[in-house]
């Protein structure tokens, strides 16, 4: 168990270590700082003791100061595509998913595995089509529970991960601070996580935060959860939109491109009838020619398992016909797209699924790990 009140370790920056070492150990030397920071990101050693080039004394009182944080697996699904679904609990009891999903090669012709991880224990905003929703927020994961997902999941797989997307559970923008803190960490060339390029944040778009990531100088590509081109229904599906409405979002997207110069990307979940028609493909195409951009048309994945109510009980994936002609349209108008694999669909992990299935809720002593194989 974490010790109480004790100040976060894990999970600084290196700037952060710095400012600790010396407030909490009397430790004023710099390279002190960059030999944990190496220790913990870039080797991944958890034991101070095993810490080797720090004074004994250091590593003692370190050890008596601090503790670093754990996630643990409960829970390994496995989808038939080769998906995996993980259910991390927190030290506080609270549980996470993460989903790491294999595809297609990348250019150098390897395989590309993909993560995607929370940052929040549930969601305070209320997607329509998302089953994390159901869940309300909790709290925010700190920046340690956020790398702690990607070691975990190289290390329970023996697996690489190759990408990162910033699409689980949770709206990234809303933990804004540890979101940086965990980024700034992963894309330091020197703890060789991954590069700025492999990875996406993913946001229901938050004008303000957008602009300031902007300037945090982090690079990574952007992505907005757009779905619907008139305010009228993108309210209905994502009622943030009452607050942020279309075009300061999209001013918003532009300005992190010019700021950035990395194109951004529009998430669109086609649902049958709401925002499938043509005209909807016309303006989603004329909004995607406004910076480099590319749309990422998405299918809609069923959220039945979490009851929904009102329009979320409604809504319908688009049919394959449809799907096809919207596809046609945006590119004929002029539209870069993807087509959003469904990965992950029969083990709940699709995009849009997350909602920590009720084994989340079984204790600890109840649970028999499955065997992992990569
Ligand atoms: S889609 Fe994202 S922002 Fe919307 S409720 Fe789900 S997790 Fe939250």
């Amino acid at each position: 168990m974490r010790k109480e009140a004790q100040p976060d370790f894990f999970g600084r920056t290196r700037d952060e270590l710095v400012e600790l070492l010396h407030s909490e150990c009397g430790v004023s030397e710099r390279f002190r700082a960059d030999q944990l920071y190496e220790w913990l990101y870039a080797r991944r050693i958890t034991s101070f003791q095993e810490m080797t080039n720090l004074p004994r004394s250091l590593q003692h009182t370190l050890q008596e100061k601090f503790s670093i944080p754990k996630l643990e697996v409960r829970h390994v699904s496995r989808s038939a595509d080769g998906t995996k679904k993980f259910l991390f609990a927190l030290e506080d009891g609270r549980s996470i998913e993460t989903v790491l999903i294999p595809s297609e090669m990348r250019d150098d012709r390897s395989p590309r595995r993909t993560l995607c991880v929370s940052t929040q224990v549930g969601c305070p905003l209320d997607c329509k089509f998302c089953a994390t929703a159901s869940l309300k927020l909790k709290r925010n994961l700190t920046a340690a529970e956020i790398l702690l997902q990607i070691f975990e999941a190289e290390r329970i797989t023996g697996e690489e991960i190759t990408n990162l997307v910033f699409m689980g559970m949770g709206e990234p923008m809303l933990n804004y601070d540890n979101l940086v803190r965990a980024l700034t960490i992963i894309t330091d060339p020197k703890t060789e996580i991954l590069a700025k390029r492999r990875i996406t944040v993913s946001t229901s778009g938050i004008p303000a935060a957008i602009r300031d990531f902007a300037m945090e100088g982090l690079n990574v590509k952007l992505a907005l959860s757009l779905h619907a081109t008139t305010n009228a229904l993108r309210t209905r599906l994502m009622p943030i939109n009452k607050k942020y409405p279309l075009e300061e979002v999209l001013q918003a997207m532009e300005d992190y491109y010019k700021t950035t110069r990395r194109p951004v990307t529009y998430e669109y979940i086609l649902f049958k009838g709401l925002n499938d028609s043509h005209e909807d493909a016309v303006r989603l195409a004329r909004i995607a020619r406004r910076v480099p951009s590319r749309v990422n048309v998405i299918p809609f994945h069923p959220i039945d398992f979490t009851h929904p109510k009102g329009i979320a009980a409604e809504l319908q994936p688009a049919t394959p016909t449809t799907f096809e002609r919207f596809i046609e349209t945006l590119r004929s108008e002029g539209a870069a797209v993807t087509v959003r694999s469904s990965s992950g669909k029969d083990i709940e992990a699709a995009c849009g699924q997350l909602a920590l299935s009720e084994s989340a809720m079984i204790t600890p002593e109840s649970i028999t790990l499955p065997a992992v194989t990569s």
